[in-house]
């Protein structure tokens, strides 16, 4: 596995409401795009910084990944993505060398990516993406 760059950086929000003005007004960011991924149970809004981005996650649903952090950590950086050339082959890579996955086969994320997840037990607390254009 070939790790290229810091993808994305993912981070829960409450409410992009009032987190997208934060990020523009504040930090001077633009939003570029803002999408919602049903299966995820999340409405996402992107930011550009440099080569990578921030993901900001609002929950759709309080039983959805990110509802769930939020109720038990509250709002903050959710998960880390790398940006591979094979999401299938990096899994297949990392679950040999032990690792426990979420995702054992790549799936749609958001922005069309091809996405799978670590799992936090495996990677030392740190929610783990892997994804490919
Ligand atoms: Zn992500």
């Amino acid at each position: 596995m070939k790790i290229s760059h810091i993808e994305h950086i993912g981070i829960a929000v409450k409410s992009l409401e009032e987190a997208i003005p934060y990020y523009e007004k504040v930090l001077g960011l633009k939003c570029y795009n803002v999408e919602e991924v049903a299966d995820q149970k999340v409405k996402t809004a992107f930011f550009k910084v440099g080569e990578v981005k921030i993901e900001l996650l609002e929950s759709t649903d309080p039983e959805g990944p990110i509802g769930k952090f939020i109720e038990k950590k509250g709002q903050g950086i959710h998960h880390l993505a790398f940006a591979v050339d094979g999401v299938d082959e990096a899994l297949t890579e990392v679950e040999a060398n032990g690792v426990a996955l979420i995702d054992k086969k790549a799936r749609k994320g958001a922005e069309g990516l091809n996405i799978g997840f670590l799992h936090p037990k495996s990677t030392l607390g740190v929610l783990t993406e892997l994804c490919c254009e």
